[in-house]
């Protein structure tokens, strides 16, 4: 997301968050429209069938280094998003950003700083930061 989009999305969702101003009820929000994502790439599985999941146990050899464990790891998808499921996720996926920059701005924090200092923890740290 640019840092246009992101000082965008927070002065729309200031704007727009009227009726769900407290932050218990942006938190919940931001927790449906989380499910409301699963939910989608379920039914892109059970419903739609563009996609599907095939998974099994991680088969990680022993004797390699932490770089070459993604030629090991499995993402289990199979197939792709048909435009009608890319459109389903994109709507739901706005949603979950609207409720967090709704929650940024409650809280008085900034969502291209968290953004910037997080590509910089990653950038330092690595697939360290993730472990
Ligand atoms: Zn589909």
């Amino acid at each position: 997301m640019s840092n246009k989009g992101c000082q965008q999305l927070q002065s729309t969702a200031s704007e727009y968050l009227v009726r769900h101003r407290s932050i218990l009820d942006v938190m919940s929000k931001f927790q449906d429209s989380s499910a409301h994502i699963n939910r989608s790439i379920v039914k892109a599985v059970t419903t739609c069938g563009c996609l599907e999941i095939d998974a099994s146990k991680q088969s990680i050899p022993d004797n390699i280094t932490l770089s070459e464990i993604s030629n090991y790891v499995q993402t289990h998808l199979k197939g792709t998003l048909c435009p009608n499921c890319v459109e389903v996720l994109e709507n739901e996926l706005g949603a979950a950003l609207f409720y967090l920059a709704g929650i940024c701005n409650l809280l008085g924090l900034n969502m291209d700083s968290i953004i910037s200092k997080e590509n910089e923890r990653l950038e330092t740290l690595g697939v360290y930061s993730l472990m």
